[in-house]
C-alpha cells in the first residue's frame, strides 16, 4: 500500500557528505546513525557511509546496535546509553564496543565478559563540560582505575577515550578550547593509570568542520552526514554538504474559496482574498510541527506556497493563490532535489523554533522511506 507521503533518501548524498567531511577534517569519520539514522533509516545510511569510507558507526542504544548486526552490518560500532540493568553479553558477543560512563555499568560489562569468556571492547566517556553522560571530576580517575583493573584481569580492553562537545556550532565559542583542555587532562589521567587507548575522539559535525584541535583520531558526524549545515545555514554550508532527505507528498484536494473563508481549526487563518487552497495529507503525526503555524511553506506549482491555519494531526492546508493546482500535483515539503528553491529542513526547524535534528527524527512512521542511488546503482 503506497503511503500518503514519502521521505526520499539520496544515498549518494550520504556518501558524498562522508567524503566531504573526512577530507575537510583530515580524519576518518564515525557515521552516527542513532534514532534510525536521524530518521533516514539506520542500516541504509550505515551501508552508504561505510561504502564511502566511514570507519565506525555510532548509535545510542544496545537495541540500535544489535539491529544493525541483524541487518548484516558488521562494521565497528559504538553504543553509549544503557539501562541500569543492561545485559551487556549480547553486545559483547556481537562485537559492539561499549561506551561506558559509570563504574556501575563498567562492572556489569566486565561481569558479562567474564561469563562469556571474551573481553569486552570498552570506550570510556569523559564529561568535559556538557554535564550529561560521561564521568567528570573525581569520578573520572575512579572510572579509569576500575577500567585498568578489569583490563589487567582480562575482562575488558579499553580501546577508546571520548567525550562530547556542548556548543561547537557557535563559531569562536570559548567552551570548545575549555573542553579540549579538559579532555586532554582526562586523557593524561587515563594514560597515567596505565590505559593505552588508540581511538580518541571528541568532535561532532560542527567541530569536525571548524575546530582542528577537537579532531584527534576520529570525528563523529550526525548532522553533516545527512547534509545539514551544522552552523544553521539553510544551504550546504561552506564545504557544500548535500541534503539527503527530501520529504514529498501530493495534493489530495483543491478548492477555490472566497475572501473571508476560515481555514483549519479555530480558525486561526481567514483568507483575505479569493484564493485556491490545496490539501496535503500530512500533519503533526507525520512530523510537521504545529509550532510552525503562520511561517511554514512548501514547494508547489513551481514556487513556495504558505501553509495556512493550524497544522492538524494528519493534514495541512496550503494557499496557492491563483496557481492552477490540481489533485495529484507533487509537493516538496523540504529537500533540495532538482535545484528548486524548496524549503530546507533547517528552515522548517527555524519555523518551529527547534533544530534540524528534531525535525528529521520527528518524521513519523506513516511516511514511507525510499532510497535513491543505493549500492547497486551508480551515484
Ligand atoms: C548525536 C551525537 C553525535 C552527532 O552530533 P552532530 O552534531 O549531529 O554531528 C556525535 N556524538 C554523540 C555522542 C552524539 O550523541
Amino acid at each position: 500500500m503506497a503511503a500518503l507521503a514519502e521521505a526520499e533518501i539520496d544515498l549518494a548524498a550520504i556518501a558524498r557528505n562522508v567524503r566531504t567531511v573526512a577530507t575537510a577534517a583530515g580524519t576518518p569519520v564515525m557515521a552516527v546513525v542513532k534514532a534510525d539514522g536521524f530518521g533516514h533509516g539506520a542500516a541504509a545510511v550505515a551501508r552508504a557511509a561505510l561504502g564511502a569510507g566511514a570507519r565506525w558507526l555510532g548509535v545510542t542504544s544496545a537495541a540500535e546496535a544489535l539491529a544493525l548486526r541483524s541487518a548484516g552490518v558488521t562494521a565497528p560500532t559504538l553504543s553509549w546509553l544503557y539501562r541500569p540493568d543492561e545485559d551487556f553479553a549480547a553486545l559483547i558477543a556481537a562485537g559492539v564496543d561499549v561506551g561506558v560512563s559509570t563504574p556501575v555499568h563498567l562492572r556489569a560489562v566486565a561481569d558479562a565478559a567474564r561469563r562469556l569468556g571474551a573481553p569486552a571492547m570498552v570506550q570510556l566517556k569523559a564529561d568535559t563540560g556538557l554535564s550529561r553522560n560521561g564521568a567528570a571530576g573525581e569520578d573520572w580517575p575512579e572510572l579509569v582505575a576500575w577500567a585498568r583493573k578489569y583490563e589487567v584481569e582480562g575482562s575488558i580492553r579499553v580501546r577508546g577515550v571520548w567525550s562530547h562537545l556542548a556548543d561547537a556550532d557557535v563559531p569562536g565559542s570559548p567552551a570548545v578550547p575549555r573542553q579540549v583542555a579538559a579532555f586532554e587532562e582526562a586523557l593524561r589521567i587515563a594514560r597515567g593509570a596505565g590505559l593505552d587507548p588508540d581511538l580518541v575522539h571528541l568532535a561532532n559535525s560542527a567541530a569536525a568542520l571548524s575546530a582542528p584541535r577537537t579532531r584527534f583520531d576520529l570525528c563523529r558526524i550526525g548532522l553533516a552526514l545527512y547534509g545539514v549545515d551544522p552552523f544553521g545555514g539553510t544551504g550546504g554550508g561552506a564545504v557544500g554538504l548535500r541534503a539527503a532527505m527530501t520529504l514529498r507528498t501530493t495534493v489530495v484536494n483543491v478548492k477555490r474559496v472566497p475572501a473571508g473563508t476560515g481555514v483549519s481549526y479555530g480558525p486561526d487563518h481567514v483568507t483575505s482574498r479569493p484564493t485556491t487552497l490545496a490539501l496535503l495529507p500530512l500533519g503533526y503525526a507525520d512530523g510537521l510541527p504545529r509550532a510552525t503555524e503562520g511561517r511554514a511553506a512548501v514547494w508547489l506549482a513551481g514556487r513556495r506556497c504558505p501553509v495556512v491555519g493550524r497544522v492538524a494531526m494528519d493534514q495541512c492546508v496550503v494557499d496557492v493563490g491563483d496557481a492552477p493546482v490540481t489533485i495529484g500535483d507533487p509537493v516538496v515539503v523540504f529537500g533540495r532535489r532538482c535545484d528548486s528553491a524548496a524549503p530546507t529542513v533547517t528552515e522548517w526547524a527555524r519555523w518551529a523554533g527547534t533544530n534540524p535534528h528534531e525535525i528529521l527524527t520527528g518524521i513519523g512512521a506513516r511516511v514511507a522511506r525510499s532510497y535513491l542511488h543505493g549500492e547497486t546503482e551508480k551515484s
